[in-house]
């Protein structure tokens, strides 16, 4: 077998890691200068979408091997919505680095790899490498790469405004705000790197353009809502939008010897736009697939479940109106809702929908 890996994100390594494990070498390319993400931000590992698996980084740990170290566990999420703000608390996930910080999960992957070469600041086309290559693993976080294959359903793109900032942070409490008017249908959120330092981004779909069009007057209200919220003023560092980026998935996990891996094959749960976990398990199952050790489109049969119950409650809470968000951040007060959000192996889009069901008229059966 003479096996290609198409990109070093998170697909793309935990797939070379867990071909090593198994007695298998890849070359892997990456076209940047170093591995991963081109943006050097904080995100969320949460696996509140990914039941049962309770903790992403112990699972990956005890189950394939590979070893993660986030940057700080989250013990409180903050809600805001217009009028209302409400928190839960609990062993709720993990903030994690990604792209050129130290501590960044893509980093953290590479060097745990011991025979794979990666041949970095080699940007390759798929037609390339399928002619030299008998296995290729397609893990280039752009869907478009799948397009060209394949068709690959888009549930909507999104478009991202954000920053790092500096302030005074609590480091595992994380801000979410949900607010129509600067993140339409969509969520701004604060996730601290430490006590000073913070991402600060909104993101949400572009059903319209000129929602595309405002997005760094958006940006502004987020930022203006944050130090309001916080008490504070925030001071940026690095400033990024992000447009036309697709959550969707594709029809077919593998076509032959091609597999598609990460937001390639649709690892991005569309409710929040979680795609770490989802992302990570892709790589893993080509690879015990490519090891005769499991049949990947049946591997990936959770992860499409995952991503069809989480578009139905997306779609859901996309109808809210912000007096109805206001409505559900009180609802949080609710010992009950803490319940269904942090207990172990529960499945939280179930319990989500049910949450939601008075304020909406789909629930995830
Ligand atoms: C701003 C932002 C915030 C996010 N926040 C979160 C969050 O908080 N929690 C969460 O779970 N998910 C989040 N996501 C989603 C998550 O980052 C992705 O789902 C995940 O990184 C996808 O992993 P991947 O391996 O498919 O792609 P990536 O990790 O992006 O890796 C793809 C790699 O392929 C390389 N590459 C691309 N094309 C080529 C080519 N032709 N040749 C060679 N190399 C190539 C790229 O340079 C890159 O290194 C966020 C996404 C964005 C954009």
């Amino acid at each position: 077998m003479k096996i290609a890996i198409i990109g070093a994100g998170l697909a793309g390594l935990s797939c070379a890691l867990t071909l090593e494990k198994h007695g298998q070498t890849a070359d892997i390319f990456e076209q940047r200068k170093e591995v991963g993400f081109g943006y050097t931000i904080a995100e969320l590992m949460t696996p509140i979408l990914h039941a049962p698996i309770d903790d992403a980084v112990q699972y990956f740990s005890e189950n394939h091997d590979i070893h993660l170290k986030p940057t700080y566990n989250i013990q409180k999420i903050h809600v805001h919505s217009e009028n209302e703000s409400a928190y839960v608390e609990g062993n709720i996930g993990f903030i994690n680095m990604r792209g050129s910080h130290e501590d960044a999960y893509e980093k953290q992957l590479a060097e745990q790899l011991v025979h794979s070469k990666i041949h970095m600041d080699s940007h390759v086309t798929y037609n390339e490498i399928a002619k030299e290559y008998t296995h290729v693993v397609l893990a280039t976080g752009d869907p478009q790469a799948t397009q060209q294959i394949q068709p690959y359903e888009v549930a909507f793109k999104s478009c991202f405004a954000g920053a790092i900032v500096r302030g005074n942070f609590v480091r595992n409490e994380v801000h979410t705000w949900f607010n129509n008017y600067f993140a339409p249908k969509g969520m701004g959120y604060l996730l601290p790197h430490s006590k000073t330092e913070a991402t600060l981004v909104i993101v949400y779909p572009q059903y319209e353009q000129e929602w595309v069009d405002k997005r760094s007057h958006f940006w502004e209200e987020m930022l203006a809502q944050a130090a309001q919220t916080l008490d504070q003023e925030l001071i940026i560092e690095e400033e990024f939008t992000i447009t036309d980026y697709m959550v969707g998935r594709c029809n077919y996990p593998r076509i032959g010897n091609t597999f598609f891996a990460g937001n390639c094959f649709g690892g991005i749960t569309p409710f929040l736009g979680f795609g770490q976990t989802g992302s990570i398990l892709s790589g893993i199952y080509a690879a015990q697939d490519i090891c005769g050790l499991g049949d990947y489109e049946t591997l990936c049969k959770p992860l499409y479940k995952d991503y069809e119950d989480s578009l139905v409650l997306r779609r859901a809470i996309e109808g809210l109106s912000n007096h109805q968000l206001d409505l559900v951040t009180k609802s949080l007060h609710n010992s009950m809702v803490e319940k269904i959000v942090t207990q172990p192996n529960m499945s939280v889009l179930k319990g989500l929908s049910h949450m939601l069901k008075p304020f909406t008229s789909k629930e995830v059966k």
